[in-house]
């Protein structure tokens, strides 16, 4: 991987880390939020800063893992503007705390291995790999598209665009590609990037005037791996370059993989101007993973960290935390984090504990959720979903009631029936098949299904 192709420009430094992170930390209160920003952000301290690493101290381990998860871009954006250079940075518990946990056995390994440490542009996570990604049918296409791409670059499927919710493995995704595109092809040139850091980038180069340069970085590329395309919404600058850059590697036949959070459909823009390029490509999604690919992962990391994770404790948790890989592993730093405070092994009752203040109170999700769900997002009242009103809306709306019902909530023919107002099993399994028909050929009712199902799921869990 050729690492030169980050451009980071030193900056003579006028000012200490603490006087920085201060700068960092006013910034920050503009662009999170007052609560997030006072719970969170406001007890950290920098300890130190130099060669574009930055070591964060915050109050406890839970801290590191929070912060790292939900506001290390924030950080990375703010401290990349005022220092002029893409920056790792990684979090370390205070003393106090850590001296508490200094017996753990596998917490302080397995929150290393977790908080994944920023990747600097260019960079590969060498953790992030085909093998250590686990496949389920809810990642399946993707995975085997992202193989045949890392398989020959260029020659399959270009563009890939990759899409999904938040932690559900999209950067995973990338960096395994480019690992195994490397090992298959030793002289390739890879690139990983985020949409955000090539914004920073932009901007640099406009001030300092080096947009040659920039764009003869991604100019030469056999394989741009681009993380998180949904970052270009509103950014009309940045899309202009991410389309010349794209159409310039598309013309090489040199391979581009897009991630983004959701379908190029909902990113107009782009949609719009990749359209003819997508004819060549492919596009495939990431669903939340079903109950026991969330096992297979959580009983991966603990082998990986070498702790030991009893199948019930995993299943509990498996069933607890539904929508977000990210999240599942959250949990489990927080289980082992725990446990090793005493030696404790990791039961269902200590895992009922760790998860007690970071999944939220369970809302019921029962047929009801649905009815008030779909109701919403249709417009229409909650009884008329009950009732006999035959307008197209309200037959739709009541049909896709009757879906995620048995989808979802596994509920029977006959208990669906009952609760959408007396139908008999045969109108029920009328809408069940409409339904699955449906989203194969109208994209605008396969993406509403997509975005009830996982606002369901996360109505309950994180
Ligand atoms: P996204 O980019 O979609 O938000 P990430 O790729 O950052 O999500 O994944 C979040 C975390 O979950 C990462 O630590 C990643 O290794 C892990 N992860 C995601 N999918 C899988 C999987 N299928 N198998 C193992 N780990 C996974
Ligand atoms: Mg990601």
């Amino acid at each position: 991987m050729p690492d030169n192709q980050v451009t980071q420009t030193e900056v003579p430094k006028t000012t200490s880390p603490e006087e920085t992170w201060r700068e960092v930390l006013a910034s920050l209160q503009a662009r999170v939020g007052r609560e997030g920003f006072e719970t969170w952000l406001a007890p950290t301290r920098c300890v130190s800063m130099s060669a574009g690493s930055v070591v964060v101290e915050v109050p406890n381990p839970f801290a590191a893992d929070w912060i790292a998860q939900h506001y290390l871009s924030d950080i990375r954006t703010v401290l990349a503007a005022l220092t002029g250079r893409d920056c790792s940075v990684s979090f370390r518990a205070s003393p106090v705390h850590e001296s508490g946990l200094s017996a753990a056995t596998g917490a302080q390994r397995l929150r290393s291995s977790v908080i994944t440490e920023p990747v600097p542009a260019g960079r590969l996570q060498p953790r992030y790999t085909f093998e250590s990604f686990i496949v389920g049918e809810a990642n399946r296409f993707a995975c085997a598209a992202a193989r045949n791409v890392a398989a020959q670059p260029g020659r399959s499927f270009n563009p890939l665009f990759i899409y999904g919710g938040v932690g559900l493995g999209k950067t995973h995704l990338l960096h395994a590609i480019g690992n195994e595109a490397l090992r298959l092809h030793t002289n390739l040139r890879v690139l990983y990037t985020a949409a955000e850091t090539l914004f920073v980038e932009l901007i640099q180069a406009i001030e300092r005037n080096t947009r040659i340069q920039f764009k003869n970085k991604y100019r030469g590329l056999d394989l741009l791996l681009l993380d998180d395309v949904h970052y270009l919404v509103g950014k009309e600058r940045l899309q202009e370059e991410v389309f010349h850059i794209f159409n310039t590697l598309h013309d090489a036949s040199s391979q581009v993989v897009f991630t983004s959070d959701r379908p190029a459909i909902d990113i107009p823009t782009i949609e719009e101007r990749l359209a003819s390029r997508l004819g060549s490509g492919l596009v495939v999604d990431i669903q939340p993973p079903d109950l026991e690919t969330r096992v297979a992962i959580l009983k991966q990391k603990a082998q990986l960290e070498q702790v030991q994770l009893p199948d019930d404790t995993a299943t509990y948790i498996a069933t607890r935390v539904r929508t977000s890989i990210r999240a599942l592993e959250g949990a489990l730093v927080r289980l082992v984090a725990m446990a090793s405070l005493d030696s404790r092994p990791l039961t269902v009752q200590l895992a009922e504990v760790a998860l007690r203040d970071i999944v939220p109170a369970e809302q019921p999700l029962d047929h009801r959720a649905v009815v008030a769900l779909v109701a919403k997002e249709f417009d229409i009242q909650e009884s008329d979903i009950r009732g006999s009103i035959r307008t197209k809306q309200v037959v739709l709306a009541r049909q896709v009631a009757m879906y995620l019902m048995r989808t979802v909530l596994q509920l029977s023919l006959k208990q669906i029936g009952a609760f959408i107002g007396g139908k008999d099993h045969t109108t029920v399994i009328h809408a069940i098949e409409k339904l699955e028909r449906l989203q194969v050929t109208d994209p605008n009712i396969g993406s509403t299904i997509r975005t009830l199902k996982s606002r369901l799921l996360s109505s309950r869990a994180p």
